[in-house]
């Protein structure tokens, strides 16, 4: 069970429906310790407010853990992601995906560099959703590199929850992580509260594939914490 979910949105994205407080305080109710907000860079045009960053504080500290993300993108310029440098000293987790800002039929060696040089030019801690038939990717190239670089991949239950993926194909990418020993991390991807925290789809992958809890980063909040502090 996800401890720690380290992906999801609120309606500052324009894919999101709640509100902060609403993900926190269904966080709390599914007996989460930590959750990350991770709404999209400016590419995808946010309506997330400079306050949530500078001024934002959790108010059930008690509770639960809170990070403050983002989930950032590849810019026309290689090497370069979307993270506004004023952000950077509130941010403690970032996440790096392809969405639909990037064009499309590229091929596979363009986006595997292009994924390769941002993540060799930039501080990132997750690399989202890494299957995504609009932008294939050489995984044995992706998890090596990510191995030696401490990044994750992310098994994100979402994306097979709206069939978007199979579970083989999470399955092989697993397959993939273990060989190279790539740190992979759990997410829901929630963009509404009932999602915070699943992991329903990715749990029985594991089980069966027998894979060391220590490659998976966020089973327990300590193991998080150290995880995004490098
Ligand atoms: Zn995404
Ligand atoms: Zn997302």
């Amino acid at each position: 069970m996800i401890n720690c979910d380290l992906h999801t949105h609120t309606s500052y994205s324009q894919c999101g429906c709640h509100s902060v407080l609403e993900m926190l305080q269904f966080a709390i109710q599914k007996g989460l310790k930590a959750i990350a907000i991770t709404d999209h860079g400016p590419m995808l045009k946010p309506r997330t407010p400079s306050t949530f960053f500078d001024r934002f504080e959790n108010p059930y500290n008690d509770k639960i853990h809170f990070f403050k993300g983002m989930e950032c993108n590849y810019s026309k310029e290689k090497g370069k992601i979307d993270l506004p440098e004023e952000y950077k000293p509130y941010i403690d987790v970032i996440l790096l995906g392809f969405h639909f800002n990037t064009p499309h039929q590229l091929g596979i060696k363009q986006y595997t560099d292009l994924l390769l040089q941002a993540i060799d030019s930039n501080k990132v801690h997750v690399i989202t959703h890494p299957i995504d038939h609009n932008f294939p990717l050489d995984f044995n190239e992706v998890a090596k590199f990510c191995a030696q670089k401490n990044v994750a991949l992310e098994l994100n239950n979402s994306k097979i929850e709206l069939k978007l993926i199979t579970p083989q194909e999470q399955r092989k990418l697993i397959e993939i992580c273990l060989k190279h020993n790539c740190p992979m991390v759990v997410d829901s991807d929630a963009h509404t509260v009932n999602q915070i925290g699943d992991d329903t789809l990715i749990m029985p992958l594991l089980n069966e594939l027998h894979v060391p809890p220590e490659l998976i980063i966020n089973t327990t909040l300590e193991k998080t914490l150290n995880f995004l502090k490098k």
